[in-house]
């Protein structure tokens, strides 16, 4: 393949969590020069756990990461069901939760952005603000620093992209709410766990206590079946007044989940979603992961289809010798089977989300059919990684200790 003067070499990235470090990881490689707007202060640590399963792992493996995150991995055992007087009457086998690797999100995040960082531009604390793309390049102003050029733009910005938002419209148009709101805080491990959780539901609602970081911390979670909530994003003691009312009433620890919640040290709220789009790009802009095909944490496979997509969307590019428009093309492609079958597991998982005081044989028999035993057609991993006519830069091999 023959690049041509127009072939796109600069790319900027809106967001750094999984996708965009994973995609800044694979574009140095094939040649590019990415840059990677985030708007949080630095990469965000801590969260929720978040698994790996099926191919994903190969493409660690292929960023040399794998074995690095395996030492992050949460070893998470089975978890007990309580009821409201605390009494363990069932057991959650771990692989309907924890994938084939489960690790915290911040530390996948921290561990890419290492990854990336010495080759990498970086821009924190900045948001793109407009997109307007001629025949050659997308212009972009930014929320504070000074308007660039670009070839190529990608929204790995996630559920609520501003990049989806500026290319495409309203987020309503392409977010399919599944019925669950989800909230999630940092605790310390008081109840004295090891390597486990205990979860407690109830009709339409469910709270849940994990162990993090080598059972020194603990993570808890509360969900609520609800099909439209009204609330502010950004008020955080107006969310947590939603849970509070919800579960006012409630035995076990629920009360003293609640307290904490009140005072933890970082929390998350939102709807559980789908996206869903009939096309990722529009000219030199593309979408990847949850900000172009999230399949909802119910999937368990939102972490998997950011790095794969990276991967791919990254390839596509080499491949073409950046011609964005073929490459879109093949990216789309080789995703949207993948995709969709995530999606459809998504959607599966969040029907079956409520269900108060499941007996032992149901869980079983959800264990059997989680997504890890469940067959999803696997997706073809090309080896774009010999060098492509753009010439392939080098990528930090060396990655600090966590
Ligand atoms: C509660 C919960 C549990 C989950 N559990 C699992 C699991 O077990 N397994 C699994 O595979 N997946 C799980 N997921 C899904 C997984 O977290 C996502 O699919 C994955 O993080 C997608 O990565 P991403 O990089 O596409 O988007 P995100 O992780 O959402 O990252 C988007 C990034 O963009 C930044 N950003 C947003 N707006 C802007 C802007 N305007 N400008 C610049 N930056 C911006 C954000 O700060 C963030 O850093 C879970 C999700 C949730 C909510």
């Amino acid at each position: 393949m023959t690049t041509t003067p127009t072939a796109a070499r600069t790319v900027l990235i809106s967001g750094a969590s999984v996708a965009g470090p994973a995609l800044a990881y694979w574009l140095r490689r094939h040649g590019f020069t990415p840059t990677v707007v985030e708007r949080a202060e630095a990469v965000r640590e801590g969260g929720y756990a978040v698994d790996f399963r099926g191919e994903a792992l190969d493409v660690l493996e292929r960023m040399g990461l794998l074995e690095r995150i395996r030492a992050l991995d949460t070893a998470m055992g089975d978890a007990a069901l309580v009821d409201a007087d605390g009494r363990q009457y069932a057991t959650l086998p771990a692989v309907i939760f924890a994938g084939d690797l489960e690790v915290l999100k911040g530390d996948l995040t921290r561990m890419l952005y290492e990854a990336t960082r010495d080759d990498v531009e970086y821009i924190f604390a900045d948001s793109i603000a407009s997109l307007t793309q001629d025949e050659h390049g997308v212009e972009v102003t930014f929320e504070r620093g000074a308007p660039r050029r670009f070839d190529l733009v990608v929204g790995a910005d996630g559920l609520h992209s501003r990049t989806r938002a500026l290319t495409f419209g309203p987020e309503e148009q392409f977010v399919r709410h599944l019925g669950i709101y989800t909230a999630i805080f940092s605790l310390d491990n008081y109840l004295g766990l090891k390597n486990t959780g205990r979860l407690y539901a109830a009709p339409g609602k469910a709270a849940n206590i994990f162990t993090a970081r080598s059972n020194t911390e603990a993570r808890a979670a509360f969900h609520l079946a609800a099909e439209h909530l009204e609330y502010d994003r950004h008020d955080r003691a107006g969310q947590q007044r939603i849970i509070a009312e919800r579960f006012a009433a409630d035995g076990w620890e629920i009360p003293r989940l609640l307290d904490e919640m009140a005072q933890a040290p970082d929390f998350f709220f939102d709807a559980n979603a789908q996206v869903e789009m009939d096309t990722w790009s529009r000219g030199r802009i593309v979408l990847l992961g949850d900000a172009g095909y999230c399949a909802g944490p119910t999937s368990g496979r939102g972490t998997s289809q950011a790095l794969i997509g990276a991967y791919i969307l990254a390839g596509e590019l080499a491949a073409s010798g950046g011609d964005h428009t073929t490459a879109f093309a093949a990216y789309e492609r080789e995703m949207r089977g993948y995709v969709t079958e995530h999606q459809r597991l998504g959607r599966e998982g969040a029907e079956r989300f409520f269900m108060p005081a499941p007996t032992q044989e149901i869980l079983d028999m959800l264990a059997a059919q989680s997504p890890e035993n469940t067959r999803t057609s696997p997706i073809r991993l090309r080896d774009y990684a010999a060098p492509s006519s753009l010439g392939s830069a080098p990528v930090t091999a060396a990655i600090s200790a966590a």
